[in-house]
């Protein structure tokens, strides 16, 4: 075991022309092939042996070639909170835990995106200092008239959807919206097409719950309990029968919701769901008291609700799995009091979102083929990357050429590849992850899985490398 990945990372290429692996990730299953790349885009993919003559072949053995993650959960905080974490910080964290795509919730940067003036501001705070491509959640905080033209406004900016809260966010900026607002605000973006993606907790049975307070995580836990995930997730799909409104329930954590999910899924009802790879890996039994980093909303649960999140992952329940990456500051997190009370509630995780999921993954018998579905091709496909279209590259368009597309190792894609060591297993030293602070629940943890390179458009993108990512419109 290392300090972090790993062996073998210096000696693959910055750019790669063809690549070569035992164990390609495709999406119908792993296999050896050939990946071809012509100007960022996948062309071909063929047997291993089939390349020409002259080309370039970079040839990684028996290590995994699979597509870069998409993570369309991720708190950049910048401008307004950089001190939390910023672009540059989050994206080259993305980068060396194999992400090459990240979608930016709308709040904790000041300003909130919830205006067309907003994004501006934040796509000129991103531009030119981002590792990975980045594109922009829209926020909603209101329906009155103003609000739904924002909406409007955003949407034709590109933004891949809007986010709203059914219970206080944390930020005073951003605030949290009743059902009824939720409900006229889902009427106008199921009339656009756009995906509604909502914190789903109810505030009515939060209210009846204990405060959190002090040390104990056990307080945390009570202040936040499943029946709030559950009632949320039920008056969610109530509203994407009567709208038709695609609604999508961030980071659930309460397996009991699941019951839920499946009968609107059964019914056909145009709700998704995602998870998080803490909610995989950590259970409350285990969070020690005072250890503030753990704290996140909702919160994690015990273990009997982490093997039944498995169990709907396995049953397909999942649209993805996403890291929610959201630091802070060691202050803000409490980390001296251990308070959970006080601190903020937040994981930071992006660079290690990968192999906590692979680590858990293998134990259960999955493969890194379902890995893929849940981390790269079930985001893409939520935020309508998953297929070439039209948009999605404001870097360089004007030639009137299809964006690639994200989450898949085939022909047409963006050639955005991870060379995966799954055999590799590393302790998390938080000094050597590339987030602007060293805080993450996973320190001292034993992971499985190393990511060795990343590509981007068939690019270096890890290591302190020029920036090469793309600010990515809808
Ligand atoms: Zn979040």
């Amino acid at each position: 075991m290392s300090g972090m990945p790993g062996p073998g990372r210096a000696v693959l290429p910055e750019t790669v022309e063809v690549v070569r692996s035992s164990r390609v990730v495709l999406p119908g299953g792993e296999r050896p092939a050939a990946v071809h790349v012509t100007d960022g885009r996948i062309t071909a993919v063929t047997a291993p042996a089939d390349v020409p003559a002259d080309a370039a072949v970079t040839d990684v053995g028996d290590l995994v070639l699979m597509p870069g993650v998409v993570d369309t959960h991720v708190h950049v905080n910048e401008p307004g909170r950089t001190e939390w974490e910023g672009f540059a910080t989050a994206t080259r964290a993305a980068a060396a835990g194999g992400v090459t795509t990240i979608i930016d919730m709308p709040l904790n940067a000041i300003p909130p995106t919830t205006s067309l003036e907003a994004l501006t501001v934040k796509r000129a705070a991103a531009a030119g200092q981002i590792a990975v491509d980045v594109g922009f959640w829209g926020g909603i905080i209101g329906a009155d008239a103003r609000r739904l033209h924002d909406l409007a406004e955003l949407h034709d900016a590109g933004v891949f959807g809007f986010k709203a809260f059914l219970a206080p966010s944390g930020v005073e900026e951003f605030p949290h919206v009743s059902m009824d607002v939720l409900a006229a605000a889902s009427r106008h973006t199921a009339r656009m097409g756009a995906l509604t993606v909502v914190h789903a907790e109810s505030p009515a049975v939060l209210a009846s719950a204990p405060a959190a307070a002090g040390r104990a995580f056990s307080s945390w836990l009570r202040s936040r309990p499943p029946a709030a995930e559950k009632a949320a997730v039920a008056s969610l799909a109530a509203l994407a029968a009567s709208t038709e409104a695609r609604l999508h329930v961030l980071h659930l954590a309460a397996a009991e919701a699941l019951d839920d999910v499946l009968a609107a899924l059964e019914a056909g009802l145009p709700l998704t769901v995602e998870t998080c790879p803490h909610y995989l890996t950590f259970v409350a039994e285990e969070v020690p008291d005072g250890a503030t980093i753990f704290k996140c909303a909702p919160p994690i649960r015990e273990r009997p609700n982490l093997d039944r999140l498995w169990d709907g992952l396995a049953a397909g329940l999942f649209a993805g799995v996403v890291t929610d990456h959201s630091p802070a500051t060691p202050a803000l997190k409490s980390v001296e009091t251990g308070d959970f009370g006080t601190a903020w509630g937040g994981i930071a995780s992006i660079q290690l979102g990968l192999p906590a999921v692979w680590t858990q993954a293998r134990r259960r018998g999955h493969s890194l083929v379902d890995v893929a579905r849940w981390m790269c091709s079930g985001p893409a496909d939520l935020v309508g990357l998953g297929t070439p279209g039209p948009g999605g590259d404001g870097g360089d368009g004007g030639d009137g050429a299809l964006a690639g597309s994200k989450g898949r190792i085939a022909v047409g894609a963006d050639a955005d590849l991870v060379v995966f060591d799954p055999e590799a297993s590393f302790v998390v030293d938080p000094q050597l992850l590339r987030h602007r602070h060293p805080l993450t629940p996973y320190a001292g943890r034993t992971l499985e899985g190393a990511v060795l390179a990343t590509y981007l458009r068939g690019h270096r993108a890890d290591g302190d490398r020029p920036v090469r990512g793309r600010l990515l419109a809808r």
